[in-house]
């Protein structure tokens, strides 16, 4: 097993509140990893410190072996560490297929500042329209973003983060405002598409039923500090966490 995510000792402090408290995480590359716990336990400031948003207050955070600790968001970005959707743009003025086309340019731009190996990467106009076809939206490919309803756009916001080909995405509730049925389609399309194009996996989500049903591991958090990690059996079994966090509940 490969780490692709490893945190060390990870704490941001806002002022006396200790948001994340010396948090040692292993994300094995490959896997569907989900960080639950209650409201205001530190699941999107952890986040946030990963993809560079915040600044760790002490702690290291390694990703693919390399310290990127300190990296702004878009040096993460361009190591293949991806966070959809809240900071993608979907740009309204282009069309679905320019949107995705795009952002298969940007995946192009941060292989050539590696290496670029000319043979086996098809061209990003024909990425874009695969990417469009799994995610539904072929027959739309021509219209203008502006004009998709809310459920289209999310598919399209997944369509642009799955083209840009992260090593890693990271998702902070992204299914926040839908309803049972398109949380639970949107989920499945982004796992398949996880599975198919052979990313790895971090996931906020308050469905405690598609968390258990798609994880691989789960960390849980409460008051900013790892309370166990474990198998979607091992966490429902664990009776800190139905204390802690489910008041006792069966998860
Ligand atoms: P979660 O995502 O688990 O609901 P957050 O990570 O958003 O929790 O928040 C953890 C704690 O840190 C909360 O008490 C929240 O109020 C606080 N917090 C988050 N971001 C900031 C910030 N930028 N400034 C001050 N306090 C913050
Ligand atoms: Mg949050």
């Amino acid at each position: 097993m490969t780490a692709i995510l490893e945190t060390e000792a990870l704490t941001k402090r806002f002022g006396n509140l200790v948001a994340n408290d010396d948090i040692d995480l292993v994300v094995e590359e490959g896997s569907t990893h989900s960080v639950i716990g209650p409201n205001g336990a530190g699941k999107s400031t952890l986040f946030n410190l990963i993809t560079g948003l915040l600044e760790p207050t002490s702690g290291e955070i390694r990703f693919n072996g390399e310290d990127i600790t300190h990296e702004t968001p878009h040096e993460v970005a361009r190591r293949g560490l991806a966070r959809s959707f809240q900071i993608t743009d979907v740009f309204d003025g282009l069309t679905a297929f320019e949107n995705v086309r795009v952002a298969a340019q940007f995946a192009d731009d941060r292989r050539s500042s590696v290496w670029r190996s000319a043979e086996n990467l098809a061209e990003p106009r024909e990425r874009a329209e695969s990417i469009l076809e799994d995610v539904g939206l072929a027959d739309r490919a021509d219209q203008r973003a502006a004009e998709f309803a809310y459920g289209d756009r999310r598919k399209l916001e997944i369509g642009i983060t799955i083209a840009t080909e992260p090593d890693l995405l990271m998702l902070d509730e992204p299914t926040a405002g839908m309803g049972r049925e398109d949380t639970v389609t949107t989920i499945q399309l982004v796992q398949r598409l996880a599975d198919e194009r052979d990313f790895t996996l971090m996931l906020i989500e308050h469905d405690l039923e598609i968390i258990m049903s798609i994880s691989d591991t789960i960390t849980v958090l409460q008051q900013g500090a790892v309370i166990a990690e474990g198998t979607p059996a091992e966490i429902s079994a664990n009776e800190e966490v139905q204390r802690a966090y489910l008041g006792g509940a069966d998860l």
